[in-house]
Formats: structure tokens, C-alpha cells, sequence
């Protein structure tokens, strides 16, 4: 099982230069143990013109059943005979990513302390891996490599060659080459891309596979046309990891998205809202119930969790009675329109004392959120896919703990009393779900229950005696004679 590394070099730019970006003498064959097997680095040609490196693992398969084993890898019990007989000796796999990764950590970092100069230069590079056990084809090796600068050359290894009429094997040949990328960027791409396409991890996915993955895959996965497929099967498929990924990545993305185009997303959602909302002028009298709700809880400093564009954050900053308000979004973009709406740069010392935007998603706890009087959440929980609804409601019933909170959401009974919405229809593309009442209800009473808060509900819009009212209103305060002990119970 191995791969090799080679590079031309130039009279200025010796090809030999290779070994100290891989912190390996070209002159000296070197072994590692790795938790695999034995691992070699050595140079089939080194000179100023043309230098390889060569990696190749020695993969100790006993071991490999064992370790499986003993880290308690779930799933079906594989056949005795199949445990020993298997191609992870012998195919470029995850386990080869994982030595590459402890032979070359240092050049993965890119750093080189001797020659700094050399980790950030692009270079000629080629990669070569004869055996590589690829699902999903040239195809998908194509779709993973090309986007990132490679060209790619992979061709199906025939499963014997003297008896072509068997057809190929599920192994590909790779070659890959590139003048436009540093060896740093290479091995990451390795790294991350190699146990993907092998698509059968030999070892066990911890949570902390997540954090490797971001970390190989900064500066170019977030932006990867396929980083969905590379993301969950680089975690194994393990939903709840791949989730948590996706949203880091996401994060990463939306801060990367400069904002030039604000003032046309901007015209876009205004035109989206109309054509949402022109029976009634919901969104105002939304706004209406919530000031009225913040109001009679006495709250003076407010959280607006989903603020998006900042409208409501807007109309709290002119009532003097709130002391500070802070506008929480996942969406850079969104911030940088209500940044604009407010004149954030413009504002007078003691009006900015006030306001704050930031960045954060919640579905994660964030400290920032801790100890404020109020929280509101307007249409924001049916942005959520469903699983990741207790997330949410732990980030802020179980940690950030307001001691109000207002959440509005669609009743989608109501729908079919919208002329322009066609049967069965949610009213927004991004809405993940819309609820009943009893489906808000039963949502919004579990959730005080659990987290030791009374829960009250108000119309908002006309309440209709047939389907209620467009949006609902849930009124939740926090019970602080027992809050300890609602939560000790739950
Ligand atoms: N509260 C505003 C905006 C509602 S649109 C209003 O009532 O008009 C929903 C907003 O929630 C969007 O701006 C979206 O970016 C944000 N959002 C969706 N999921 C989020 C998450 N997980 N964390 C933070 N904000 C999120």
C-alpha cells in the first residue's frame, strides 16, 4: 500500500527541496511505527531536476482485528475469515491517511523552521497512487480532485490482466498533478479525500474526526462543490457528526461570502416578504405583539436571536427602556443589512453603547447569550431542520437562560386562508416544517417542563374561529421560585 510524492525542480528551485518540506532526508531510508503497521519514507530518484518521495506502510492486519475490537467499533461481527482477509494491507485506504498524517505532520502544517520560505510556494507536483479503492468511480475521483486544482488521471485497474473479460476491480490508478498548489495543501487534500473515497474507515469515528476534518479541510473544503458527500463520509456517515460539520462549515462560509451583493438580497427579500405577507401587514403587527410581550415582562436588556435583518432590533433601539440589545444571526450576510439599517457606524457613542450584531448559531450554547433579562425568537425556529430542534432549545432554555422568552412561529392551519399560497404549501422556501397549534403547543409546553419555565400562548393577526390565526405567539417565563428543581426532575 503506498503513494508517492514527486516534484521538478528548476535552478533556483531543486527538486530535492522536497525533503525539507517533507522533513525527510532524500539520502536516508527512514521507518516509523505507526498504530497500523511500519511505515517507509524513501527516495526512488533525488535530484535537482526530479525528486520522489515514496510512502509505503507495512499494515499489521492482526493488529488492525484487534485494535477494531478493542475501541468497541459497532456494527455486525464480521466472519472469522474475513477479519484477516481483507484488502486493508494492500489498497491506499484511510489507513494510509492516517500514517501520512503521522509521517508528515510537520509538512501537512506547512511549516518548515529551516526554510520558510518554501511551505507557501506552489510547486510542481505530482501524486501517484496505484491502488486506490475508490466508490463512486473515476467519476467521483474526478469531482473530489478537479475542483481543487488537479488534474486528474484515473483509470480502472482490471481485476486480472489476463482475463480482461472479468472486468474491472473496485480499484482505480490514480495520478494526480498539479503546479498551482503548495505540499501542504496536497497532503491535506490526501488526507481528507483518500479515506473518503474508500469510503470504509477501519477505525472509529470519535467526535474529535470532526475537528481533523475542519482543520484538513481549511481553505478548501468549505467551498468544495461536494463538501456535503465528503463530509459525511469522512465521518462515517455518523448523522449527528456529519450535522455538527456541516454547520461549522457553514459558519466558515457565510463569514468567507463577501457582502457585495447585500443591497441585491436586500431588494430580494423585501420582494419575498411582500408577496408573503400582503393580505395583512404581518410582519408589523408581529413586531407589535412582540414589544408588547418584552414590554409587560419588564425586560430591559434583550436578546433578538435570529434577528436577521434587524428590524425589531431597530424599533427596540428607539424605546429608551431597553438598556441593551444584542441581534444574533447565522448569516453574514443578514447582519451586514441590519448593520446598515441601524447605521451602526454612524451612531452617536451612547446609542451604539446599546447595540451589538453578532455571529453565532444556536444550536450551539454560546456564553455570550448568558444572563439576559429577555430573549425573542420570531420566525426563526422553522428555519431549523426538526433534529436540530434540541439543540436549540438547550442553547437557550438550558444554558442561556433568559428569563423571558418569545418565540413566534406560522401556524400552518391558517395557509389556506392565504389567496396566493397554493394547497399544501409552507410560506417561506427555507421553512424546514410549519406547525399546528397543538404541534407548537405540545412543542412549547415540553420545553418548559423540561427546563423549569410557564409557558402562555397569544394570537397574532386575526384569530380566525376555524383555522386561528397566521402566526402564533408562545410566552415563556422563567419560574425562578423552582428552577433548580423542575430541572432536577426532568
Ligand atoms: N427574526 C427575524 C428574521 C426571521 S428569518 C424576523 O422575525 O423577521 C430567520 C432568521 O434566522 C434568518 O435571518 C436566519 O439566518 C436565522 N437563523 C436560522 N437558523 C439559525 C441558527 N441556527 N442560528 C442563528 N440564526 C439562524
Amino acid at each position: 500500500m503506498f503513494l508517492t510524492i514527486s516534484t521538478t525542480g528548476t535552478p533556483d528551485s531543486p527538486a530535492t527541496d522536497l525533503g525539507f518540506l517533507l522533513h525527510k532526508h532524500p539520502d536516508h531510508a527512514q521507518r516509523f511505527s505507526t498504530a497500523h503497521g511500519t511505515a517507509h519514507v524513501l527516495y526512488p530518484e533525488a535530484t535537482a531536476e526530479r525528486c520522489t518521495a515514496a510512502l509505503l506502510l507495512e499494515v499489521d492486519a492482526v493488529a488492525l482485528v484487534r485494535r477494531g475490537k478493542g475501541k468497541g467499533r459497532g456494527g455486525a461481527p464480521d466472519t472469522a475469515l474475513a477479519q484477516y482477509v481483507n484488502d486493508r494491507p494492500y489498497a491506499a485506504s484511510s489507513l494510509l491517511a492516517v500514517a501520512l498524517s503521522a509521517v508528515f505532520s510537520t509538512a501537512m502544517k506547512g511549516q518548515c523552521r529551516a526554510r520558510p520560505e518554501l511551505p507557501p510556494a506552489a510547486r510542481p507536483l505530482r501524486i501517484s497512487v496505484p491502488a486506490l479503492p475508490a466508490r463512486g468511480g473515476a467519476d467521483l475521483v474526478r469531482a473530489l480532485f478537479e475542483p481543487l486544482g488537479w488534474t486528474v488521471t484515473a483509470e480502472a485497474v482490471p481485476l486480472d490482466e489476463t482475463f480482461p473479460e472479468w472486468g474491472d476491480s473496485r480499484y482505480l490508478r490514480l495520478e494526480l498533478a498539479s503546479e498551482r498548489l503548495t505540499l501542504a495543501e496536497a497532503l491535506r487534500h490526501l488526507y481528507v479525500l483518500l479515506p473518503v473515497l474508500d469510503d470504509t474507515k477501519h477505525y472509529w469515528v470519535a467526535p474529535d474526526e470532526v475537528d481533523k476534518l475542519l482543520r484538513a479541510g481549511e481553505g478548501w473544503l468549505p467551498g468544495h462543490p461536494e463538501h456535503k458527500l465528503i463530509t459525511s463520509r469522512f465521518l462515517s456517515r455518523r448523522w449527528s457528526l456529519t450535522r455538527e460539520a456541516l454547520d461549522r462549515l457553514e459558519l466558515v462560509r457565510l463569514a468567507e461570502t463577501d457582502d457585495t451583493d447585500v443591497e441585491e438580497i436586500d431588494n430580494a427579500v423585501d420582494e419575498e416578504s411582500d408577496t408573503e405577507e400582503k393580505p395583512v401587514p404581518l410582519a408589523v403587527l408581529r413586531r407589535e405583539a412582540i414589544l408588547a410581550a418584552l414590554h409587560a415582562s419588564g425586560a430591559r436588556r434583550v436578546l433578538d436571536l435570529g434577528c436577521g435583518q434587524g428590524q425589531l432590533v431597530q424599533a427596540l433601539l428607539k424605546d429608551v427602556r431597553y438598556t441593551e440589545i444584542v441581534g444574533v444571526d447565522v448569516s453574514v450576510r443578514a447582519l451586514a443589512i441590519a448593520a446598515r439599517r441601524l447605521k451602526l457606524d454612524r451612531m452617536g457613542e451612547r446609542q451604539a453603547a446599546r447595540v451589538r450584531l453578532v455571529q453565532g448559531s444556536l444550536s450551539y450554547t454560546d456564553r455570550r447569550l448568558k444572563g439576559y433579562d429577555a430573549a425573542v425568537l420570531s420566525e426563526v425556529v422553522e428555519h431549523l431542520d426538526p433534529p436540530r430542534l434540541p439543540a436549540l432549545e438547550y442553547a437557550v432554555f438550558g444554558a442561556a437562560r433568559p428569563g423571558t422568552v418569545l418565540v413566534t412561529t406560522p401556524n400552518v392551519e391558517y395557509n389556506v386562508r392565504w389567496e396566493t399560497l397554493p394547497a399544501g404549501h409552507s410560506r417561506h422556501g427555507d421553512h424546514r416544517f410549519e406547525w399546528t397549534r397543538e404541534e407548537f403547543r405540545a412543542w412549547s409546553r415540553a420545553v418548559a417542563e423540561r427546563h423549569g419555565y410557564t409557558v402562555e400562548f397569544t394570537p397574532v393577526g386575526l384569530d380566525d374561529p376555524e383555522v386561528g390565526p397566521p402566526t402564533q405567539m408562545a410566552v415563556f417565563t422563567l419560574d425562578r421560585a423552582t428552577p433548580t428543581a423542575k430541572e432536577e426532575a426532568a
